[in-house]
């Protein structure tokens, strides 16, 4: 004699609560303009002067022997300037992409 079971009687939680926006064509214009931004050579020239000035040393962690980047503080999506000294900080790359995560949370509304 087969088993009976009941039906499920509540569904499947949707548990992804935070969904991306969708990615438009603004949102790809500003994602290329900024990559046209990363190729420029006065964003080459600034990056090996700061480099030069502050050392291949993560300005969140200290830590060296590493890749450093120059990570804008306001990021340009956000409306930083791309150019300012001060709007850059050197980070190694761990600390690169926490910062860069927490930016796109907060941009999201996520925190
Ligand atoms: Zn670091």
């Amino acid at each position: 004699m087969p088993i009976k079971t009941l039906a499920p009687r509540l569904r499947a939680a949707d548990l992804r609560t935070a969904k991306p926006p969708a990615y438009t064509w603004a949102t790809r214009k500003a994602t290329e303009a900024n990559q046209e931004f990363y190729q420029t050579p006065e964003w080459k020239a600034l990056r090996t002067r700061l480099t030069r000035e502050r050392g291949k040393r993560c300005e969140d962690c200290g830590r060296t022997g590493t890749r450093i980047y120059c990570d804008h503080v306001v990021e340009l999506r956000d409306g930083g300037a791309g150019l300012d000294p001060s709007n850059i900080h050197l980070r190694c790359g761990s600390c690169h992409v926490k910062k860069t995560a927490d930016a796109r949370a907060r941009r999201l509304g996520l925190r």
